[in-house]
């Protein structure tokens, strides 16, 4: 095993990473020769404050190493802010190759406590903050026909967690939209993808510590960093497709349809009729995914 998958000449921008896996990603990425934008607005893991700090440390680690980072400070969620973090890159290193969208907040809370404030923070830092992203770099990945995207999505919104429905909702959101994006590259060298990462970092919530404490290692974010890094580099051709990584476990995660069943689509069906299927219905066993909607509709349009 060696260390093959180099960035030489790629520049990285890497949001949310003053701190735990946004950190990590930098580092690793410039160890491996990206030049890499380092942005964090330093904010409390509720988005709240600012600071410079964070964003400062991590390029001074990288430079330590040996490596070539900037930092940026501003924020995801404004289109302003997105804009400004794109043409970091672009003035400092002439260019985006890569971009990974990661900078995250978590305000839990039971449905009936969500404040509307909270609710639009958190669709405005992770989904605003990942068309800004996103739509800022485009026209530069479009423009060279080169790109690598990776969104950063969670466990909570593919599965669902207690008192994590507004995180739910906005990390959910980045499922449709990477999926659509993905759909928009065309011939181009351009690879759209989601992770859902478990690493032991701020964001982490109590009751997994106990995980962490008793296997020293587990929750280590390189892990995940890993991931990230293929899923960054050139060698890496998949797209749309949404992976998990942590504590040394990674796997490709889907959405599935069961097999179904099918009715005579020339009679009217009864809700009889479906309560009778409802085992086939929900039969798991015999499963398919789809490559995009227009697939998804192929099929359930060809009765044939
Ligand atoms: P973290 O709190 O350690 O780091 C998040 C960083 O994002 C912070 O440094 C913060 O200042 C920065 N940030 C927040 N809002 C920002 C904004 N508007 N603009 C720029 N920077 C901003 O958390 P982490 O665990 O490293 O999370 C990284 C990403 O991974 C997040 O999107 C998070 O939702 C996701 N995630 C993490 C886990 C996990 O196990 N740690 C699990 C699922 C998803």
């Amino acid at each position: 095993m060696g260390d093959n998958l180099r960035f030489g000449g790629r520049v990285a921008v890497i949001t949310g990473a003053g701190n735990g896996l946004g950190r990590c990603h930098s580092s690793l990425l410039a160890l491996r020769g990206a030049k890499v934008v380092v942005n964090d607005c330093g904010s409390s893991l509720a988005g709240e404050g600012q600071s410079s700090q964070p964003a400062d440390n991590v390029v001074a680690e990288i430079e330590r190493a040996g490596g070539t980072a900037i930092a940026n400070y501003d924020t995801v969620h404004t289109r302003e802010g997105a804009r400004s973090i794109v043409q970091t890159a672009v003035e400092h290193f002439g260019r985006i190759d890569i971009l990974v969208w990661n900078a995250g907040i978590l305000i839990p809370s039971p449905l009936e406590d969500i404040s509307d404030p909270d609710w639009r923070w958190m669709l405005g830092v992770h989904l605003d903050g990942s068309m800004f992203m996103a739509r800022a770099a485009w026209p530069y990945f479009k423009g060279r026909g080169y790109g690598r995207l990776i969104f950063t999505s969670s466990s909570g919104a593919m599965y669902g967690q207690g008192d994590l429905a507004a995180y739910g909702a906005a990390k959910g959101g980045i499922f449709g939209f990477m999926r659509s994006l993905a759909r928009e590259v065309g011939e181009d060298d351009l690879r759209v993808n989601a992770i859902l990462p478990g690493a032991a970092t701020r964001m982490v919530l109590e009751e997994s510590s106990i995980f962490w404490d008793e296997n020293p290692g587990l929750g280590n974010p390189a892990h995940v960093s890993a991931l990230v890094a293929y899923l960054a580099h050139e060698q890496c051709q998949d797209n749309g497709r949404i992976y998990t990584a942590g504590a040394g476990f990674f796997a490709r995660t889907e959405i599935m349809e069961a097999r179904g069943i099918r009715f005579d689509h020339r009679r009217p069906v009864t809700p009889e009729q479906v309560a009778d299927a409802w085992p086939q219905i929900n039969d798991l066993s015999n499963v398919e995914t789809f490559s995009d909607a227009i697939a998804h509709g192929t099929r359930i349009f060809n009765p044939a």
